[in-house]
């Protein structure tokens, strides 16, 4: 019997070391990361099939910001586009409406 374990596996990566502070609470120990998203064989990831969006997370207040500092309404209804066919908003990586199904 084979069994090929494979899948889609979450990375996230600090992107620099330099420390930022939180434009919400003042906590000054921000660093960019970005989750990417590896195809993984075996649980080793092999090669990333989607590059994330950099952001930061403040661990003393929950807020999510952009790199240069804007707050990110969550990730979902951050850069989203509307569906043409249902109207309803998707985010830009979605290639297929998680609503209606059809293609974006
Ligand atoms: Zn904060
Ligand atoms: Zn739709």
């Amino acid at each position: 019997m084979f069994f090929f374990i494979g899948g889609v596996q979450p990375k996230t990566v600090k992107l620099d070391e330099n420390p930022r502070t939180c434009p919400e609470c003042g906590h000054s120990e921000l660093y960019i990361k970005r989750t990417d998203s590896y195809l993984s064989l075996f649980f080793i990831p092999l090669f990333p099939v989607k590059k994330g969006i950099p952001f930061m997370v403040c661990e003393n207040c929950g807020s999510v910001f952009t790199q240069d500092g804007t707050s990110m309404d969550g990730f979902s209804g951050y850069r989203a586009q509307k569906c043409p066919h249902c109207g309803r908003s998707v985010g830009t990586d979605f290639v297929y409406c998680p609503y209606c199904g059809k293609s974006l």
